[in-house]
């Protein structure tokens, strides 16, 4: 294996790993613009595109950020739809960005919704065949992750939980996501415990948006849904017990630092506590959320920590290789993709 040259290495050539990305939320612009007409959205102008697809400043509030991704989703409307997004994700994430190891994670209630010509089954199948087309292609290796939404009712997660247990083979692993203030993630407990039993890895929201109890949320997360990675988990840096905690399991953050900005989580993309996680030590990985509609790459995430947070190049490779260690890909298939030797 040829070691590394960190000296020369640029931004974009560092090879990456993502972690936490949603595949409804990052369309190519132009396939948004060849598909918005179809389902009765003109744009007629590329000022069109930004107004109606993507957050470009802060938003109010979590909520009305949330409301705002329901464009996007009238678009996933057939399985040919799906399978295509998936591939160019996938396409766009290694070409652009040197990304090798890539989670995408999805909500099968948010796709199917009104939607009725797809099942949960038809929507998988079609996401699976993108992906699998994408690691023919592409020296990369690529996961997906199975997303029950908290605002929904509990039956649904039922719903989802088994859904994505009967498809283990192709889910790495089940997310809790959506606002989590309001919605209390105990109620979802016994589901994360029997998913992680039948082996999916467990990953959940939580301690993202800036609410008192955000450090609690993350630790109920880890207790009662038996959390193995956390979701953002950024507003922890206000309590250094919770620090302390999560440090003490290795649990690592998939940190969003854009999309805690435009979604008022923290005050400015000056102000995120990156690297005040990091230097305490704990796993910290950099991850796009919504790389779609927030018009943002993982090379624009780490150039931002880099520039702005004074990050190395060093350090930021470091981040990578959390990421690329605690993906809940096979190790054996990130180890093919990977050029460094992976502990975990
Ligand atoms: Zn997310």
């Amino acid at each position: 294996m040829e070691p590394l040259i960190l000296t020369h290495m640029t931004i974009a050539e560092i090879p990456k790993a993502e972690i936490h990305s949603h595949l409804e939320l990052v369309l190519r612009k132009s396939t948004i613009q060849e598909l918005a007409p179809q389902f009765g959205i003109e744009l007629k102008s590329e000022q069109d595109y930004y107004d109606r697809f993507v957050i470009s400043e802060p938003m109010g509030d979590l909520g009305s950020v949330l409301n705002k991704f329901l464009d996007t989703q009238k678009l996933l409307a057939s399985e040919e739809i799906l399978e295509r997004i998936t591939y160019e994700a996938c396409e766009d994430a290694f070409k652009n960005t040197n990304t090798r190891i890539l989670e995408l994670r999805y909500a099968p209630t948010f796709v199917q919704q009104g939607h009725d010509n797809l099942t949960f089954q038809s929507i998988h199948e079609a996401i699976v065949k993108g992906m699998k087309r994408a690691e023919t292609d592409f020296d990369m290796a690529v996961g997906l992750i199975c997303i029950i939404q908290r605002i929904l009712p509990v039956e649904d997660a039922e719903k989802v939980t088994q859904f994505a247990i009967d498809n283990k083979d192709t889910f790495v692993g089940l997310d809790l996501a959506d606002n989590e203030v309001g919605f209390d993630s105990k109620p979802f407990s016994p589901f994360f415990l029997k998913a992680k039993e039948a082996g999916l890895g467990i990953t959940v929201h939580s301690g993202e948006a800036n609410v008192p109890n955000a450090p609690r949320y993350v630790k109920e997360a880890i207790e009662h849904l038996g959390a193995m990675r956390i979701g953002h988990g950024v507003q922890i840096h206000r309590d250094a017990e919770a620090m302390e905690y999560v440090k003490g399991l290795g649990i690592p953050l998939e940190l969003c630092p854009t999309s805690n900005w435009l979604t008022n989580a923290i005050e400015s993309k000056e102000a995120h506590p990156f690297k005040k996680l990091f230097d305490f030590g704990l796993k910290t990985t950099i991850n796009t959320d919504d790389g779609g509609i927030f018009n943002v790459n993982l090379n624009d995430e780490y150039e931002l920590l880099h520039k702005t947070h004074g990050l190395s190049i060093e350090q930021l490779e470091t981040c990578a290789q959390h990421a690329a260690e605690t993906s809940f890909i096979s190790k054996e298939k990130r180890q093919k993709v990977w050029p460094r030797q992976l502990d975990s």
